[in-house]
């Protein structure tokens, strides 16, 4: 099929986003995509529980996007998925993939615990991602990191992109997401991050996975998608592939900014990933 208008980088109602996927498609569909996937948060770790963010999340009533194993989450994705499939049959026109945006933990039991969740739910694509870093123990999110002092705010920078290179090179996943996330606490925008955030684009590269521009950031105070027009300029290098992500968690963001993200495609002559290897 030539010409596809997607986005596959969604949430929807039951993890943390606030429409249904039929309302989703429907929508998708309005505006003019033939094209639509979902990416519910897939985070699976024994000690997320215990992270600051489960009680916030417990409080805003998104806390199904955490499981404790895998089986839980696999349990949770066997009925998203289901629910996925009865919308293909009222869309035959449509497109609609189901994906997973992944949490990484770089240990053995995680990969192991993965790689069987995979060949179980068997996703048309899953997305990597590193909202939390492993500290002393306990799971800090990306979000905790703004209150931690500087030696601190720093040392988690440095775990982050580890993770982020670690994930981008492990073959695991389709794309990885908003790939400098750490901006979103203010952090990561000096240079002295480059050579961090090059060994992450250069692991991509390695490993055949895709880079995605989302433009999730756009709304923020500087305005640009994630990620930054410097990691761009490595992106072009290291000739990764990259496709536009909306990341959105309603409708109303389906799409959101992405003329602006396709000309950035242009401006960078980047190479694009060929979204049509993922229909079936
Ligand atoms: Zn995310
Ligand atoms: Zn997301």
């Amino acid at each position: 099929m030539a010409d596809l208008k997607y986005t596959l980088h969604t949430h929807t109602i039951r993890f943390d986003g606030q429409n249904t996927p039929a309302e989703m498609v429907a929508h998708a569909k309005d505006l003019g995509f033939n094209t639509i996937g979902f990416s519910n948060h897939f985070i699976v770790n024994p000690a997320i529980r215990n992270s600051k963010l489960y009680y916030y999340s417990e409080l805003g009533g998104y806390h199904n996007i955490y499981s404790g194993s895998f089986k839980e989450a696999v349990y949770k994705f066997k009925i998203h998925y289901a629910e996925i499939e009865k919308i293909r049959k009222l869309y035959p026109e449509m497109n609609i993939l189901r994906g997973m945006e992944v949490d990484f933990f770089d240990n053995d039991k995680w990969k192991e615990g993965f790689q069987e969740a995979i060949r179980l739910l068997k996703p048309d694509y899953t997305i990597g991602s590193a909202h939390f870093i492993e500290h002393d123990g306990v799971l800090l999110n990306t979000h905790d990191w703004q209150s931690a002092d500087p030696e601190l705010q720093k040392e988690l920078l440095k775990q982050y992109w580890s993770n982020v290179e670690k994930a981008a090179g492990s073959g695991l996943f389709t794309w990885m997401a908003h790939l400098d996330l750490p901006k979103k606490a203010g952090l990561g925008f000096g240079d002295e991050w480059m050579v961090l955030e090059n060994k992450a684009v250069r692991a991509a590269a390695k490993s055949n996975t895709a880079i995605e521009i989302n433009t999730g950031f756009y709304r923020n105070y500087c305005y640009e998608p994630y990620p930054s027009n410097r990691v761009l300029k490595m992106i072009k290098r290291s000739k990764v592939p990259v496709l536009l992500s909306d990341d959105a968690h309603s409708m109303e963001a389906i799409g959101r900014h992405f003329d602006e993200a396709q000309n950035l495609i242009e401006f960078f002559k980047l190479k694009t990933f060929d979204v049509n290897s993922l229909i079936k």
